[in-house]
């Protein structure tokens, strides 16, 4: 076939050959990504892959088919609750949009999760479509001790699934009245009880936490044996990281010995620089395995999708950021699965 002349001169296929060039780099850091993984962990990249010679129609459609069909995806619900902090002191990093995109990826694949908007700016109730305004029952009342959990819970609209205890602006002066309070930095431990979150009958609580490293930020790592860190891909992403590893560790050695960062998930990566690559490859060689393959891109969907009160797996099924979180998520659930199974096998053998 022969390539059609330009007016100007400059080949029309230059443009396309840059866009091609760009889409074959993100690829290779895709694909260097989920190299010795196990089979089945990363379903989605193999559709992505699989699904190229489609057209981009019928591509979002196998991707939407893929998001919204879990009986034919089902993830391994974890055989013991996983509770887990989302945390980076860092703002606008995207630890909202990932806790809610995890959680509702993970709800709509066979698990049952509750989500804790720990930041006063609510925006993971947003997100989740949970009413918010001061006075409703929220996760303020429940750190004051005047409240359950599971009566502060709400089943968000999308899914039966999936529960969110809302923050409410309420929730931005707590941080002053912890401090004269009994134990301050382990309210929402107690919230948190067995029986609590057996009566909500969940698999996953997800806390969502505010940017800072303030009590309230401690007192979910104090909750939670596991920590989450999203990691932008961007030039500062690293800086700061340190101060919150060191916090990590005096809350292991002095409040809380079984937390751990069990992942780290890059963020709004965006394939047309290097810098990303850079990021990345950094991160990964860092902290290695616990980094999870799955890179999540940047798109217009993921941040379209609170507006409308929706994550981007039903604001956009057929999006890659929806497809990437229900990677992302698929990844944690096997990796936890792994984790939780060799961790009873080294317990019998102990015994
Ligand atoms: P804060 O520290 O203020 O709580 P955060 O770490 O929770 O922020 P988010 O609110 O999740 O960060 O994200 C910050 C902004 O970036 C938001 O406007 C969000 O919509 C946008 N964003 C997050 N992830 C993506 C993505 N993958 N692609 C495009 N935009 C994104
Ligand atoms: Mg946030």
């Amino acid at each position: 076939m022969t390539e059609r002349q330009p007016r100007n001169g400059v080949p029309r296929e230059t443009g396309r050959h840059q866009e091609r060039a760009s889409a074959e780099k993100v690829r290779e850091a895709v694909s260097e990504a989920v190299s010795g993984v196990a089979p089945g962990v990363l379903g989605s990249t193999e559709s992505v892959f699989a699904a190229e010679g489609l057209t981009p129609i019928a591509e979002e459609a196998a991707r939407a088919a893929r998001v919204l069909h879990p009986e034919d995806h089902r993830m391994p619900r974890p055989s013991r609750r996983r509770v887990l902090t989302v945390a980076n002191q860092k703002g606008g990093v995207g630890k909202t949009t990932s806790t809610v995109n995890l959680a509702a990826a993970l709800a709509l694949h066979g698990s049952r999760v509750l989500v804790v908007d720990l930041d006063p700016q609510g925006n993971a109730s947003t997100a989740l479509g949970v009413d918010h305004r001061s006075g409703t029952p929220s996760i303020y009342e429940v750190l004051l001790g005047e409240m359950t959990l599971d009566e502060a819970a709400a089943v968000c609209n999308r899914s039966e699934d999936l529960l969110c205890v809302p923050a409410t602006i309420d929730l931005a002066g707590s941080e002053i009245e912890l401090v004269s309070m009994l134990n301050r930095e382990s309210r929402l431990k107690q919230a948190l009880s067995d029986d609590a979150l057996d009566r909500l009958d969940v698999d996953y609580v997800l806390i969502d936490c505010p940017p800072s490293l303030g009590l309230l930020t401690l007192n979910a790592m104090v909750a939670a044996p596991e920590i989450l860190i999203p990691i932008q891909c961007e030039y500062y992403a690293l800086e700061g990281l340190s101060q919150l590893l060191n916090n990590i560790a005096l809350v292991q050695s002095h409040l809380n010995p079984s937390l751990h960062v069990s992942t780290i998930l890059l963020t709004m990566y965006d394939g047309r620089t290097k810098l990303a690559d850079q990021v990345t490859s950094e991160v990964r060689t860092h902290f290695g395995e616990i980094v999870l393959r799955t890179v999540i891109p940047r798109s217009v969907k993921v941040s379209e999708a609170p507006g409308f009160g929706q994550t981007v797996l039903t604001y956009d099924p057929g999006s890659r950021g929806a497809m990437s979180y229900l990677d992302a998520a698929r990844e944690m659930a096997v990796r936890g699965a792994a984790t939780q199974q060799a961790g009873q096998y080294a317990s019998e053998e102990r015994r």
